[in-house]
């Protein structure tokens, strides 16, 4: 691997000696002294591709957010930062484009994660912003490109995409052959199925049924 020249200074700040703990700090010089050296330690072979591929210069240092506890106490975020993901993430941050308005990804905008702001980089972690990556990986990020291929649909009445999909003529073609007391009788079995779970579940089951009577009726 090539080696990769770490900053020595950020925003015109020269880093300090890096402190063997994560020093307890929201921001500010000795935070990104430890980081840094998280980085020439352990850094991910993603990032390190991904810098040298890019020769991107560092954008700002790292900011953590302030965690708010029930009785009102505050407290620095302690997670591991030494996770290949934690890193990954503070890559993101420190060397990636701000986002801004409503290009804030839904958990950002939430102020939900360890980090503060909203940053991503072009070709790094399929688009998720790094608070996102950083924290619970990067597939819970509303900017992840992380759509999955759509599912083919099943043939089950019960599997609850009923109400979500337009009638297909299809549907009716292929009860063609069933003579229509059976269908009858199949429908009053689905009825009293939604009945027993509307008793015990409230509004979902209510929404089943009421699908079910619908496309019955079309159905005849
Ligand atoms: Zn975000
Ligand atoms: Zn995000």
């Amino acid at each position: 691997m090539e080696k990769i020249a770490w900053p020595d200074e950020i925003g015109g700040e020269i880093l300090p000696d890096a402190p063997d703990k994560q020093p307890q700090q929201l921001r500010g010089p000795e935070l990104n002294a430890y980081i840094m050296k998280l980085f020439k330690e352990m850094c991910p072979s993603t990032v390190a591709r991904h810098l040298g591929e890019n020769n991107l210069e560092i954008k700002r240092g790292l900011e953590l957010r302030l965690r708010y506890m029930k009785g009102g106490q505050v407290k620095i975020p302690n997670f591991d930062m030494t996770r290949q993901q934690s890193l990954s993430g503070f890559y993101i941050q420190m060397y990636g484009e701000e986002q801004k308005g409503d290009d804030i990804c839904g958990r950002c905008a939430k102020n939900k994660g360890n980090l503060v702001g909203c940053y991503v980089l072009e070709g790094f972690a399929k688009g998720a912003c790094g608070n996102c990556l950083s924290g619970s990986g990067g597939s819970v990020c509303s900017l992840a490109d992380c759509t999955p291929a759509p599912r083919k649909r099943k043939g089950s009445v019960l599997g609850g995409s009923l109400s979500k999909r337009p009638r297909e003529d299809d549907d009716e073609a292929a009860l063609d052959g069933i003579p229509s007391k059976h269908l009858e009788t199949f429908a009053n079995f689905l009825y009293s199925v939604v009945e027993r779970r509307s008793r015990s579940k409230p509004l979902y089951p209510s929404v089943l049924y009421y699908t079910c009577f619908f496309s019955f009726l079309f159905t005849f």
